[in-house]
């Protein structure tokens, strides 16, 4: 049982379309699928941008959200306060992009007024793109995207978001907060494996594109575009992959967006409950966990992932950097109902019990959830 930040469980119906003969990818049927999975992208995506596939995992559309706007030199702004907010400056670096940051200690949110004075410091516009990662898997923090895009928009430098493990957890409206360039993966909210990267282009973007210079061919969008254009892709793609996209994103209309934010809000709710009540200590500040993953602190996390592992099959992530042995994380990203987080709780305690803690009563965290998940 997976509960950890990506790869996330998949469901039955998307399994078995993995499971199909691949078909030709310039056939005509092919076609008809991209079509609507196509369709179907813009819908979760809540945007009439392109939004292109392409045989990566969610760095990769990091990266092609990179090169494809900029130019040797060019400065961008890379806001961040993780793991994963560190990899866009360190990708930035690789591509000679002249990096200014704008930080929070990890565990805590981005300060918005902060990302406004680095903004409205910068009055002979050298700022080309301002970068934010929406939900730090890391530390299992939400940043206050929505404030940040406004004023990157009043500046009109591109706005680009890591939006892999906010995508199909949380609100993202693409059009109406203005975001140019999205980026997100398959083994995260869209409930499939890994191996697609999603990335989404506004026409503000495409205009950097046009005079971008550094150099790209694989993971040149607009050849993705081009081929978007006609239901079809630039090169071979991941024909089975794709099959299982088509039949998650059906299941994700049945259930609608509202329902699925809902839902993921429920679960962080309910984690959060539970973890409180066990005694344990949340590493997330309240009002910025991230409705994907939530993150606590113990100085036992490596124990307590072991133990979940060999009694009860269960996976929870551990730190990453400095924080391993640290914090624990746990998933409720994509494909994740409440039986799954009872479950998890309940083993949890089972778990904490074996370790020898004394400082609660077991069942208490399984209560807590209980009481947020049945309002
Ligand atoms: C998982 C993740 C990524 C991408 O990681 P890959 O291993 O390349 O798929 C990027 N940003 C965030 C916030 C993530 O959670």
């Amino acid at each position: 049982m997976l509960m950890i930040p990506g790869p996330t469980p998949v469901p039955e119906n998307v399994l078995l379309a993995l499971a199909k003969h691949p078909i030709g990818h310039r056939s005509g049927e092919f076609s008809q699928i991209m079509a609507d999975v196509t369709a179907n992208l813009k819908w979760l995506h809540q945007t009439t941008n392109d939004v292109l596939m392409l045989t990566v995992s969610g760095t990769g559309a990091m990266e092609a959200g990179i090169i494809n706007f900029f130019s040797p030199g060019d400065r961008v702004l890379v806001v961040h306060n993780g793991k994963f907010g560190e990899r866009w400056a360190e990708v930035a670096t690789a591509f000679a992009l002249d990096v200014v940051e704008v930080t929070a200690p990890w565990g805590q949110p981005i300060d918005p007024t902060a990302v406004k004075s680095a903004l409205n410091a910068d009055t002979t516009k050298a700022i080309k793109g301002v970068i934010v990662t929406h939900s730090e898997t890391s530390t299992g923090v939400i940043n206050d995207l929505e404030t940040i895009s406004k004023d990157v928009k009043a500046h009109g430098a591109l706005m680009i978001v890591d939006a892999v493990t906010s995508l199909g957890a949380v609100n993202v409206p693409i059009d109406a907060w203005g975001l140019d360039v999205v980026c997100s993966g398959s083994q995260k909210g869209f409930m499939i494996p890994p191996g697609l990267g999603f990335v989404t282009v506004s026409p503000k973007a495409w205009d950097a594109y046009q005079v971008a210079k550094l150099p790209r061919y694989y993971m040149d969008l607009g050849k993705y575009s081009k081929g978007a254009a006609k239901n079809t892709t630039p090169f071979t793609p991941p024909v089975n992959l794709i099959f299982a996209l088509q039949a998650a994103l059906i299941m994700m209309k049945a259930e609608g967006l509202e329902n699925i934010f809902v839902r993921h809000q429920r679960h962080m709710h309910a984690s959060r409950a539970a973890i409180t009540a066990m005694g344990l200590a949340l590493y997330a500040p309240e009002g910025h966990g991230s409705p994907a993953i939530t993150a606590v602190s113990s100085v036992e996390a490596e124990q307590i992932r072991s133990v979940m592992k060999k009694k009860f099959d269960i996976v929870l992530a551990g730190g990453q950097d400095d924080l391993k042995g640290k914090i624990f994380r746990i998933g409720h990203l994509g494909f994740v109902c409440d039986r799954d987080i009872l479950t998890a709780v309940a083993a949890l305690e089972a778990t904490l019990v074996e370790l020898g803690h004394t400082g609660f009563t077991p069942g208490a965290g399984v209560a807590a959830a209980a009481q947020v998940l049945i309002k």
